[in-house]
């Protein structure tokens, strides 16, 4: 088996790896490291949770030092995408945690706070800058970024930001930074006509998919359970007095609805916090730490919280409504068993989501087990909601793309923007030392 050590990657990085407790590269580390590292483009797919973030980060920040350079002001040396705050967040953490031995800078920057923090951040010049694209293009439009000695950019959950809502914002981006470009793009799904799509901003890339896109970590045991859609608020009581205390996320298609399943619930006498786009960017803070501090343990979200968060010990998903996008119902349920463990998803599926369901298990290539039987369809049930919107794009229900002439929703819709100060993940499992600023040493 590969070890950290024979990957070629910097000793001041193997250090902080080693501080993590971490032995053995993940298959997804083993195989995409070295291509990162050699400057590659590169197409990495894995499951949920299998440390895709290390498999980026720790080939960029060896690259970084290896090179010696430093980035004038305004400029970032390496850009890495994200589609939500939460995510750019938490990969500023991974930075701060796997960089913290290197000296090279890094900032997190996305909307709904002011600029004033980001603008004296990207000042100095940054090594890796972490962005949501609505905000950065807004500090480039005000002179406050340039993209064009930026050569190395990654983007995490590629297939979302090469969708629809995020496309132009990228476009856009890719086409301001400078050449040659180190192009890396990870996810756990890929559909086909968007992997057509990544093609036209990479390079002769080596992709590295180490299972099949869109399947979920066996790991899961996942369940459907058929229900009308008007049982639901107290089929979910009864579920989740069945698992009082566990870690939870009940998964919503709009941002009303969540708020109305976390009042259910908290009636209940359970510890529910609603995290969605509607929410002011404290608001949607405090909702995440009140979940991984174990306060709050049920978190009832969009699809905002539908990728790559991390919170160790999530034992549940309950996908209370199935998400438009089949995609996002396996970014949805790899919130649990993450890092080997093992953890539980049920599907709520009322007649009108049948079509969705089987969308899902197309996608999946395999069936979801039934908890109960499915009851026969009456004539005319089954089909799908006509207020659906079927855009890909992980946006919690609202519709993506181009709206009115104003930016792209996929950069102001739910998921986005925020600026973060690099603070440590703190479900780790081990407690490295040295959190990040929002400009600091990573
Ligand atoms: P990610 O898919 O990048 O969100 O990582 C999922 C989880 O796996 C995170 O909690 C990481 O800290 C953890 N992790 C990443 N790499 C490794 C590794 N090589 N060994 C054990 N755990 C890891």
């Amino acid at each position: 088996m590969t070890k950290f050590s024979e990957l070629g990657l910097a000793e001041t990085v193997l250090s902080a790896v080693s501080a993590e407790g971490y032995e053995t590269p993940t298959p997804i580390q083993a195989q995409a490291i070295p291509s990162v590292l050699k400057g590659r483009d590169v197409v990495g797919i894995a499951q949920t949770g299998t440390g895709k973030t290390a498999g980026f980060v720790l080939p960029l920040l060896t690259r970084l030092l290896a090179e010696k350079k430093q980035a004038p002001g305004r400029s970032f040396r390496a850009l890495i995408m994200a589609p939500t705050r939460e995510l750019a967040s938490q990969i500023g953490d991974s930075i701060a945690v796997y960089g913290k031995n290197t000296g090279l800078s890094h900032a997190v920057i996305f909307g709904g706070v002011k600029h004033g923090a980001q603008i004296r951040a990207l000042a100095g010049g940054l090594d890796i800058l972490v962005a949501t694209p609505g905000r950065l293009l807004d500090h480039v439009a005000a002179g406050k970024a340039r993209l064009d000695l930026t050569s190395v950019v990654v983007l995490d959950e590629a297939d979302q930001m090469l969708d629809l809502g995020f496309m132009p914002a990228i476009r856009r981006i890719l086409s301001g930074v400078g050449k040659p470009r180190q192009t890396v793009m990870f996810s756990a799904t890929m559909p086909p006509p968007i992997r057509a799509l990544a093609d036209d901003f990479l390079h002769n890339p080596v992709t590295v998919a180490v299972t099949p896109q869109a399947r979920p970590v066996d790991r899961i045991e996942q369940g459907v359970f058929y229900v009308d859609g008007g049982a639901k608020p107290g089929a979910l009581v009864d579920l989740m007095a069945k698992h009082v205390g566990k870690r939870t996320i009940v998964f919503t298609r709009t941002k009303r609805g969540a708020d109305k399943v976390a009042k259910r619930l908290a009636e209940y006498g359970h510890g529910a916090a609603a995290i969605h786009g509607n929410k002011s960017q404290p608001q949607r803070e405090r909702a995440l730490a009140a979940f991984k501090d174990g306060k709050s343990p049920i978190l009832v979200a969009t699809d905002i919280a539908a990728r790559g968060i991390d919170v160790d010990g999530v034992e549940l998903v309950i996908n209370y409504e199935l998400p438009n996008v089949p995609e996002s119902y396996v970014h949805r349920i790899g919130r649990t068993a993450r890092a080997g463990a093992t953890g539980q998803a049920v599907a709520f599926c009322a007649p009108d989501e049948r079509s969705l369901l089987s969308d899902i298990e197309k996608m999946m290539g395999r069936q979801i087990p039934g908890i109960n039987d499915a009851p026969p369809l009456q004539p005319g049930e089954g089909k799908p909601a006509k207020s659906r919107n079927r855009n890909r794009g992980g946006g919690g229900g609202r519709p993506q793309g181009h709206q009115g002439g104003k930016r792209p929703q996929g950069q102001q819709g739910q998921g986005q923007q925020g600026q973060g100060g690099a603070k440590r993940r703190p479900n780790r499992r081990r407690k490295p030392s040295g959190a990040g600023q929002a400009r600091g040493a990573a």
